[in-house]
């Protein structure tokens, strides 16, 4: 059954819960199209076949089956009268009306699929998850033709056993709905759905961008080969590293090499220091992982970064296959040595990676979010590994951490072995708010001490709306020499020209950028001072929000030593922590060694 939508036919699955009997025992089933399944079960002998419901949406046929799964006594005699009245005590479970019971007439048997057809269908399912239009997508991409519906096929290898059936939105064993892509159970909406025909129909608003999954609509999912079947021989792949990598990376490196190659942890958390370079250490465990022959995703929840990483990689590794995966990329099914993809293209991927390496762990808009592990978790295979990525890992995870349930690598000192800036703090218990008075004495401190070193200075401030009012405070005591090249500008998430004032700011144009937390990260400018601004605001700056931004400063060689200033009325315990961990990061390079022996 296919619908029109706005643009792509949707297909909407609806269908039967039935019970199939022989001899001495039976099955429970879904169907869209129980003769197929009559087809199917006759192989195995199970003569006696009977419908139980109406067509159902897919989140709710798939839930009763399951509940008939569990209570209902599946040999001896067919216990039809029992199977009606679980089907009701399911019914009233998930709060839905009485329905009329099906009039059984037998569906009559459906010729199987052709076997060069199921086999196609098969290898371009291997180790994704998809919908059925993303499988007819994947089949044109690669110029495979079948001529059996789509539809039919898949439930065919889902009735053997080879593929997983699952309902975009379904119910939990205790009939709480969840979303099945992006695993999230919160951000559920009742819609009249035109292509069920039900009046409340649910739609993750989770995933929305990745199309909408739907209780009506199926996903398809089949684990990727192992790795014995694929035959793929390792491959000598020596990375052209065009940097040489500095102590503290090679031994973070050679940790995370042995974590591939010992293959006896699942997961290992790469704990680096703001600009320490990470993704230097990233790219030796590829290396490691190239050579055993496995498979592996690079995930990351910010496009950019997908983009950039897929020009770095290319560069080190020319001969290889590198796929990048972002919203509007293009060939989304093709082969490659290395994928890289963005969090929400890695929802579709199933059991397919034997290392995923997933960066910014924790980065805005998803530290929250159960769907960056969710996406992980089902993208690797079940004995593969997770190397995680961050500078500032999330509460959770340093639990875990703590716990000894992962692993644990350090990359705490920058290639050019200054310690990290340690923030100082100024504290003003009067700190007057933007335009009540004159500007504070430190910060007129800072600003000078900034402009006499050349440098530019980022003020981080915790609302949108004080963005404006600080750049208007700012120029009201200091207009500068010329008020049409304002010598400090705001720039906030939503700001019309933001990627010009950024641009701009790079180039040197204007000293002093005022910003939100949304600029924390991926921001990179020599010569930099960072200063935050009513830093005791503990609801917008967290300890982790802190440590990004002090990690702005003293970025590049010419410029290690950048200054970094939480001017507040208070102390904040977030303040106390994020310096408390900079410092710990500071002491641990200088015990290993790390750091130029000229610092103190
Ligand atoms: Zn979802
Ligand atoms: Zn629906």
């Amino acid at each position: 059954m296919t619908v029109e939508g706005s643009y792509t036919p949707v297909f909407y699955w609806q269908g039967f819960v039935y019970l199939a009997w022989g001899d001495r025992s039976g099955r429970v089933g879904i169907s869209h199209n129980p003769g197929l399944d009559r087809t199917f079960w006759l192989q195995y002998g199970y003569r006696q076949f009977s419908l139980l419901t109406p067509p159902l949406p897919l989140g709710t046929a798939a839930f009763l089956c399951e509940w008939l799964q569990r209570y209902l006594p599946l040999n001896g005699e067919p216990p039809w009268q029992e199977a009606r009245a679980l089907i009701n005590k399911a019914r009233l479970k998930l709060g839905l009306p009485p329905w009329p019971f099906p009039v059984n007439d037998l569906p009559a048997p459906r010729p199987a699929p052709a076997q060069a057809e199921l086999a196609l269908v098969q290898k371009k399912l291997a180790g994704r998850i998809l919908w059925r239009e993303e499988i007819a997508m994947a089949l044109a991409e690669n110029k495979g033709v079948v001529t059996t519906p789509l539809e039919d096929l898949l439930h065919w290898l889902y009735l053997a056993g080879e593929v997983t059936l699952l309902p975009g939105v379904g119910y939990d064993p205790n009939g709480e709905p969840r979303c099945r892509r992006c695993g999230q159970a919160s951000r559920l909406l009742k819609v009249a759905c035109s292509a069920c025909g039900s009046g409340d129909c649910l739609v993750c608003e989770g995933c929305l961008t990745m199309g909408q999954a739907r209780r009506c609509r199926p996903l398809y999912a089949r684990p990727w080969p192992a790795r014995r079947a694929t035959g793929r021989p390792g491959r000598e792949a020596r990375p052209r590293l065009k940097f040489t990598l500095t102590p503290a990376q090679v031994d973070a490196c050679r940790e995370a090499e042995n974590f591939v190659f010992q293959g006896r942890e699942k997961e290992c958390l790469l704990w680096a220091a703001c600009g320490a370079g990470k993704t230097e250490v990233a790219c030796g465990t590829i290396a490691a992982a190239l050579s055993l022959g496995k498979t592996i995703l690079y995930a990351c929840p910010r496009r950019e970064i997908i983009r950039e990483l897929q020009v770095r990689l290319t560069s080190i590794w020319p001969e290889l296959r590198i796929l990048a995966l972002y919203g509007g990329s293009s060939g989304k099914f093709g082969e490659a040595d290395i994928i890289l993809a963005t969090t929400h293209q890695s929802l579709r991927f199933y059991r397919r990676f034997d290392l995923v390496i997933l960066d910014e762990v924790d980065a805005f808009p998803l530290s929250e979010d159960p769907m960056l592990y969710y996406a992980v978790e089902r993208a690797r295979r079940e004995d593969g590994q997770a190397l995680l990525l961050t500078a500032t890992p999330p509460p959770g995870l340093i639990a875990r951490v703590r716990r000894r349930q992962v692993k644990v690598i350090y990359l705490p000192a920058r290639h050019h072995g200054h310690p990290l800036p340690v923030p100082e703090f100024l504290r003003d218990p009067f700190l007057s708010q933007p335009g009540a008075r004159h500007l504070p004495r430190f910060l007129v401190n800072c600003l000078d001490q900034t402009l006499a070193e050349k440098a530019r200075l980022i003020i981080f401030v915790p609302a949108v709306k004080l963005v404006e009012e600080v750049v208007a405070w700012l120029l009201q005591e200091r207009p500068g020499p010329d008020p049409n090249r304002p010598w400090v500008q705001g720039c906030y998430a939503a700001h019309p020209r933001r990627d010009a004032i950024i641009a701009a700011f790079r180039r040197g144009e204007f000293p002093v950028l005022v910003a939100t937390t949304v600029m924390e990260r991926g921001i990179t400018i020599p010569r930099l001072n960072v200063l935050v601004l009513y830093a005791d605001e503990e609801r917008v700056f967290t300890v982790n929000t802190l440590i990004q931004m002090a990690g702005r400063a003293g970025r590049s060689s010419a410029y290690p030593t950048g200054r970094v200033w939480f001017l507040a009325r208070r102390i904040s315990p977030a303040m106390a922590a994020a310096r408390r961990q900079i410092q710990e990061f500071n002491h641990l390079a200088r015990r290993r060694g790390y750091l130029l022996a000229d610092e103190k």
